[in-house]
């Protein structure tokens, strides 16, 4: 969880090194990560990076892979770098990128499509966007930050796919609310829009997820990743 966009850019003609941005998320943040997984009895342990640094992308094309499908160049920049994922990841190894933008504006992270061994959070966008009118117009950019990251790495245990849940969109996110709080939305619910009731809850550090009873049984991302198989692929 500690790599960072820093390297190389010949925006301007010639190659020039731009400082690294540091963390994805504070030592703090990562620990909220930590507690999120652990409610799935998931460890989350922060493992050494060999290759820290990857070329500077200011606009990245995500592909929107975990929402839609087409080339993407956040899937062919991890292939690349991100220790050869389909290649030689060690079982139970993902990867979370600190990204700067996407270049769907109003894309807070992406998780690569169909791997899911890695996942980014576009910090630029969240820390602009915290400071200008928007739907994160406030909030404190750590706190939205690590929210993201738990986000976007649950998406890599595949949750709301098969059978994605009513009003969901199929591709990850859910239409319900928090298990324990009917006016939350839940940490994986799709289009959060512009709701001035939900906006804050992207910031706000708490992180729950959905449980609802159906009639085929409970449906809960919590359950799909507690029942996930170890190792991961
Ligand atoms: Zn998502
Ligand atoms: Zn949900």
């Amino acid at each position: 969880m500690t790599s960072d966009a820093v390297g190389i850019t010949n925006l301007t003609g010639s190659d020039v090194y731009v400082p690294s941005y540091g963390p994805v998320v504070s030592s703090d943040g990562t620990r909220a990560v930590e507690r999120y997984f652990a409610a799935m009895f998931v460890d989350l342990v922060s493992a050494p990076v060999r290759v820290p640094y990857v070329p500077f992308v200011p606009k990245l094309n995500s592909g929107r892979r975990n929402d839609g499908s087409g080339s993407s160049d956040a899937r062919d920049l991890a292939m690349r770098w991100f220790e050869a994922p389909h290649r030689a990841v060690a079982p139970n190894h993902r990867m979370m990128i600190g990204a700067c933008r996407s270049t769907s504006d109003d894309e807070l992270g992406v998780t690569i499509d169909p791997e899911l061994v890695a996942s980014y959070s576009f910090r630029q966008r969240i820390d602009d966007d915290v400071a200008s009118q928007s739907v994160l117009s406030g909030l404190d950019p750590e706190k939205v930050a690590y929210e993201n990251t738990a986000h976007e790495l649950t998406h890599q245990w595949r949750v709301n796919v098969s059978p994605a849940p009513p009003g969901g969109n199929g591709i990850g996110h859910c239409a319900e609310n928090a298990f324990d709080n009917p006016r939350m939305f839940c940490h994986m619910h799709g289009d959060w829009g512009d709701d001035p009731h939900h906006n804050g809850e992207r910031g706000d550090t708490v992180m729950k997820l959905h449980y609802v009873k159906r009639a085929n049984g409970a449906d809960s991302e919590y359950l799909t990743i507690r029942r996930a198989p170890e190792p991961m692929p």
